[in-house]
Order: structure tokens, then C-alpha cells, then sequence
């Protein structure tokens, strides 16, 4: 088959991002990064070779996100929350998922994706509000637009209901209809924690319907600054009893960030044991969590990513909540949330395990194809920017463009500033 010309173009690669078993490939500066000359034809990578030459641009991969909530994108506007207050942003939630129609998730979730496939995302976990009456509309939008965006944006879904819901009937049907898509059962496990306990019963329900149809769970899970890690610890237990044998995602496991590393350390062992994963979301945890303290100290709890790695827990970053009532901004950039991820957790972008929680682990959680990493014969897909290093990349908002297939796409339609500025004088 005539795949068209070669293409080619030199840039810095982040050495996790190369083919491992390509030993003739040095193993990166002090950055992690390698000078390489890309070569591809058609849709696939035809060279990787080593080259010399300064002031290269940095490439990534096409990025994923493993969690964000397309259904109530963009709902700010309408139902703005300015105390920032969680309660407030339930309250607005539960408001708007009155009302909601298939038309306007239709419209919403198109926008992001577009957005999200223009900045250079090719696969998104998505819940999906699946506990009152925007679950009708909400799924059947979402579902259409899974279809419609195939090829470009792997979406997943996860239904994001009551934990009571999984022990009824209607919980029953719902759970058959995720099965059919390929989605995932998801809730919100605590705080609050009923004194009845009742949280434990429905998770053991919830484990046994998702093992019996073959369903991913996905959890919020200790979105809080109190109870440190009490939801974590029960899906433990309840794990170490009832193992379902699917993929389990713990969701923020934000105030396992409040333990100490003596308590935390082996609480991570077992998730590990069980292979649970953990996505961190630092952009929402840190407009919401530590809201209540009278003095703001940056009291702002979040999964501890490092302890978790150091452990094995396989860790990923989302984006969460994007211009809604749990938090007004973002925009399904990925660049966005690495800039902030770099300061906010620690995460050190010249190292494997720094990249990797955007990359080959969401990769991994979603059971996407390709992995992210470059290869010949592989995707000839790349995330490329202006920076030329790491610190330059943490300087200032860099400029990109994608390649999908072998071919670049259309910039973003950002509102550009100077559109209000033009009649600035
Ligand atoms: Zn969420």
C-alpha cells in the first residue's frame, strides 16, 4: 500500500516516550530528553533516529485523561457557585441536573471534545450524573457522542450514581446499559459516612454486579479534609474479602493525603496488592478542599502521588470538573493541568514517573491500544511545542500543534484576548 510521502521533523522526546527496547537511542540529558529525527508516512511511524542540532521543540504524545465530567461542562454561566463551597457545588449540580436535556449535553460535551481533541487529548474517562432525572439525557447524548468522535477521542463512560442505586432494579438495568458500552460503575463513597454502615452493603452490591457483568469501577472517593482515607480503607477491606477481578480506580483519595506516611504507607501497600489505581485531581481538590479553615494556610488535601508510586499504586491525573459549579475554569487542555500538576504534586517532568501519570497509566486505566510510546510501525502522533526544555515549558503557556495520523490538525478556537483588546488604543 502507497502510504504517501515521508514526512519528517526533529525534536526533543521525553526518553519514557521512546521505544525501551531501543537500546541505540541515548538515554536522555538531565531533562529525560532525547534529540530524535521522526520520520513517518500515512498514519504510521516509519524512523526514529538519533540527532544532533539546538534549540529543538519538545514533543509529547497525544495525552489522556482519565477523569472529567462532560455532562455539566461549561454549566458555569448558568449556575455559577462563587462561595466555592462543596455543598454549594452539589446544591447547583442537582439544580441544573433538573433540567437537563439531551440537546444541551449534546452541545456541551461537542465543545469539549473538540476542544479536547484541538489541544492534543486522544482518549477521556468521562462519569456521567446517572441518579436522578439527567441520567436519561445525559446517556444518550454522551453515547452519540462516543460514537460520533470514534477515531479521534476514545471516550469512556462512567455512571456516576448513589451507591444505594446499584442494590435495586433500576440500578440493575442502568448497570446492563454501561456493560453495553464498555463503561464503568462509579458512585461517591463518603464523607459523610452513615452511622448505619450501609456504605459497606452497598459496595459488596456494587462489587458483585460489576464482576458479574464484566464492569470497571470507578469511585469518588475521600473528595475531603475530613475522615482521612475512610473510604479507601472500607473499599479495601471490602476488596480484600470480594475481589471482582475488574479494574479499580479510586477517584481524588484526596484526604489520604492528611495520614501520615507511617499510616498512609501501608494503606498504599494493599491497594497495590489489590491493583487498585488512584487518579489524582488537584485543579478541583485545591478551588474546593481546605475552604473551611478560618485562616487559608494552603491547607488543601491531595492523594499522595509519591508514596503512592513508591509503592506500585499505578497513579494518573485528571482534569475533573471544567467552567462548572465544582470549579469555573479549564478548558480539556492538557498542558494546562500538566504546568499545574509539575508544581502542585511534585511531579517531576524529567522523570519517568513524572510523565507517566499523564501518559502511559491513563493509557493503561482506559485499555487504549497504543500506550503512548513511540515506536516504528506505531501511530505516527505527537503533541509538540514551541518550549525547548522543561524549564521553558513551566515558563509560560506554550504554543503546540498536534499531529493525528500523520496529518497536523487546526489550531484551538481559543477567544483570544485581543479580540477585547482590539479597540484598545
Ligand atoms: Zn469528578
Amino acid at each position: 500500500m502507497d502510504r504517501g510521502v515521508e514526512q519528517r521533523l526533529q525534536c526533543l522526546v521525553p526518553r519514557a516516550l521512546l521505544d525501551p527496547e531501543r537500546t541505540d537511542l541515548p538515554c536522555g540529558d538531565a531533562q529525560g530528553l532525547v534529540p530524535v529525527e521522526l520520520r513517518w508516512r500515512g498514519d504510521q511511524l516509519s524512523a526514529i533516529e538519533p540527532c544532533g542540532g539546538s534549540g529543538l521543540p519538545l514533543a509529547l504524545t497525544p495525552l489522556v485523561d482519565p477523569h472529567v465530567h462532560l455532562d455539566k461542562a461549561f454549566s458555569w454561566p448558568e449556575f455559577p457557585n462563587y462561595s466555592g463551597r462543596m455543598q454549594a457545588a452539589l446544591d447547583l449540580n442537582l439544580q441544573e441536573g433538573q433540567g437537563r436535556t439531551a440537546e444541551q449535553v449534546l452541545q456541551r460535551g461537542e465543545r469539549a471534545l473538540d476542544r479536547a481533541w484541538r489541544y492534543g487529548l486522544r482518549g477521556l474517562r468521562s462519569h456521567i450524573d446517572s441518579g436522578g432525572p439527567c441520567a436519561e439525557p445525559s446517556w444518550q447524548a454522551l453515547l452519540e457522542l462516543q460514537q460520533r468522535w470514534s477515531g479521534r477521542i476514545e471516550l469512556q463512560l462512567v455512571a456516576l450514581a448513589p451507591l444505594f442505586l446499584w442494590r435495586s432494579s433500576e440500578g440493575l438495568a442502568l448497570a446492563r446499559r454501561v456493560a453495553a458500552a464498555g463503561g464503568l460503575l462509579g458512585g461517591v463513597l463518603g464523607p459523610p459516612f452513615p452511622s448505619s454502615g450501609r456504605d459497606g452493603a452497598d459496595l459488596d452490591a456494587l462489587l458483585r454486579l460489576a464482576g458479574e457483568l464484566g464492569c470497571g469501577i470507578d469511585l469518588h472517593i475521600d473528595e475531603s479534609s475530613e475522615a482521612p482515607a475512610a473510604g479507601v480503607q472500607l473499599l479495601v477491606q471490602r476488596l480484600e474479602r470480594f475481589h471482582p477481578g475488574v479494574p479499580v480506580t479510586c477517584s481524588h483519595a484526596s484526604s489520604m493525603g492528611l495520614l501520615r506516611a507511617a499510616q498512609a504507607r501501608p494503606l498504599a501497600q494493599r491497594l497495590q496488592r489489590l491493583g487498585v489505581a488512584v487518579v489524582a485531581l488537584p485543579t478541583t481538590n485545591f478551588w474546593l478542599l481546605g475552604r473551611e479553615q478560618s485562616v487559608s494556610s494552603g491547607f488543601r488535601p491531595l492523594a499522595p502521588l509519591r508514596l503512592l508510586q513508591q509503592e506500585g499504586v499505578a497513579v494518573a491525573l485528571g482534569a475533573d470538573n471544567v467552567q462548572d459549579p465544582w470549579y469555573p475554569g479549564g478548558d480539556f487542555d492538557p498542558l494546562d493541568l500538566l504546568r499545574l500538576s509539575f508544581r502542585a504534586t511534585h511531579t517531576p517532568p524529567w522523570e519517568r514517573q513524572g510523565l507517566m501519570p499523564f501518559t502511559t497509566t491513563p493509557a493503561r486505566l482506559l485499555g487504549l491500544a497504543w500506550d503512548g510510546v513511540l515506536r516504528v510501525g506505531g501511530p505516527a502522533d505527537l503533541l509538540l511545542t514551541s518550549a525547548g526544555s522543561w524549564a521553558e515549558f513551566l515558563a509560560h503557556s506554550p504554543q503546540r500543534r498536534v499531529l493525528r495520523q500523520g496529518r497536523w490538525l487546526p489550531l484551538p478556537d481559543r477567544a483570544h484576548p485581543d479580540v477585547r483588546l482590539a479597540n484598545v488604543v
